[in-house]
């Protein structure tokens, strides 16, 4: 199959489809990659590697457009990019589709097959390809927040652990999935004080297991979030309905009664934000002041640490890959439903129920 990698195009996304050692591992069994010249530059996978693992080195998004059967992104396809989709073709990416109309109308009227990393599945009943950007998204949250907290950027000027003799500062974690519990681990080690809630007692159980007295659990209430958040300093919003857009567990009126300087770090914002207050920022720009709280609401905060994620990513992507690349997308749908849950668009059709819900669009 031929296999096209195009360079990222989103503000600060360094991340890269594929290494050079998943072009390898492709070109072995046989199929044809192409790489956009630069696509792995910044993060030290120079044209010379990739050539090296016998890929092909493409001036232009377009020849890589043109020319392949499948596209192996990171994010979800800009708009210079939508354009360049054409029917058949096959697009394996994130796409965060539920929250963005703009985004989806392009993709169906492309007549191509979009397979979204974010809701493949697996026999666990997890999310095997979102898992590794929601680790890596987890633990930075903490980072960035903790940042945030200080005089110069407008928050708090807590630290998080606190000093002896100075209590350290409380931390809400709403939602105990992969961003929550990686966030919490994070958030323990700084020795902040840590809540999660979420509304999965089975989830809270297992936290509650595996931390003991270092982690408080709630569950998730009105009430219970009304209270935890008005008194935190640092909220991490990670709550997933899987496809759907993210229920908005913190209103306008509530954000306003938080401690002045107080963190919202809305790591859910791709799929639309667990706070009223939340807008979409980029790594260019993360943070902005609303009613005196600071908000960080960047939807691809995994691209910060683009090393260090595009290694994660192509460790559970790249099966997929070669399995499409072997059996066609067609076949490889036909064969795993696992897969076929990742299946947004098809043909001018969505094909994810919560996706097609949320869009208000047919399923
Ligand atoms: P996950 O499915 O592992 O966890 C989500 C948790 O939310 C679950 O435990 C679920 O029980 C809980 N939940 C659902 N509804 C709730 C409610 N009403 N109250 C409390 N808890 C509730 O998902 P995840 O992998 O941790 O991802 C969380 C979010 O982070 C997703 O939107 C994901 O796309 C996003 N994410 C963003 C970035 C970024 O760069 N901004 C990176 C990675 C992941």
């Amino acid at each position: 199959m031929r296999i096209g990698v195009p360079k990222e195009i989103k503000t600060h996304e360094n991340r890269v489809g594929l290494t050079p050692s998943s072009v390898r591992e492709l070109t072995v069994h046989g199929h044809q990659v192409m790489v956009q010249k630069h696509a792995g530059l910044a993060i030290d996978f120079d044209d010379g590697r990739y050539q090296a693992a016998g890929a092909e080195i493409v001036e232009t998004a377009e020849e890589i457009f043109a020319r392949a059967e499948l596209i192996v992104k990171v994010k979800e396809p800009q708009p210079e990019e939508l354009k360049l989709l054409h029917a058949d073709q096959t697009l394996f990416t994130y796409l965060h589709l539920a929250p963005d109309p703009a985004q989806a109308r392009a993709l169906l009227e492309s007549g191509c097959i979009a397979i979204a990393y974010e809701t493949v599945t697996d026999q666990y009943g997890g999310l095997p390809l979102l898992a590794p950007m929601s680790e890596v998204a987890g633990r930075m949250s903490i980072q960035a927040g903790a940042h945030a907290l200080e005089m110069d950027q407008g928050g708090r000027g807590m630290l998080l652990g606190g000093v002896s003799g100075v209590p350290s500062a409380k931390v809400v974690i709403l939602g105990g999935g992969v961003v929550g519990t990686n966030a919490a681990r994070v958030a323990m080690g700084m020795e902040a004080h840590v809540t999660v809630v979420d509304k999965s007692i089975h989830r809270l159980q297992q936290l509650d297991q595996q931390y003991g007295s270092r982690i408080n659990t709630v569950f998730s209430t009105v009430d219970a979030i009304e209270e935890q958040v008005s008194e935190a300093d640092l909220v991490v919003g990670a709550v997933l309905v899987p496809g759907g857009s993210t229920p908005r567990l913190v209103g306008h009126e509530l954000v306003k009664s938080m401690n002045r300087g107080a963190v919202l770090v809305d790591v859910a914002i791709d799929q639309g934000g667990c706070f009223a207050t939340s807008k979409p920022t980029t790594l260019a720009d993360p943070v902005y002041i609303l009613d005196d709280v600071v908000h960080y609401c960047v939807s691809n905060m995994p691209g910060a640490v683009a090393r260090t994620s595009t290694f994660a990513l192509n460790n559970v992507t790249l099966p997929y890959v070669l399995t499409i690349a072997e059996k066609g997308s067609r076949n490889a749908l036909v064969d795993d439903a696992h897969l076929r849950n990742g299946l947004n668009v098809y043909l001018g059709q969505i094909t994810h129920q919560a996706v097609a819900h949320d869009l208000g669009l047919p399923y």
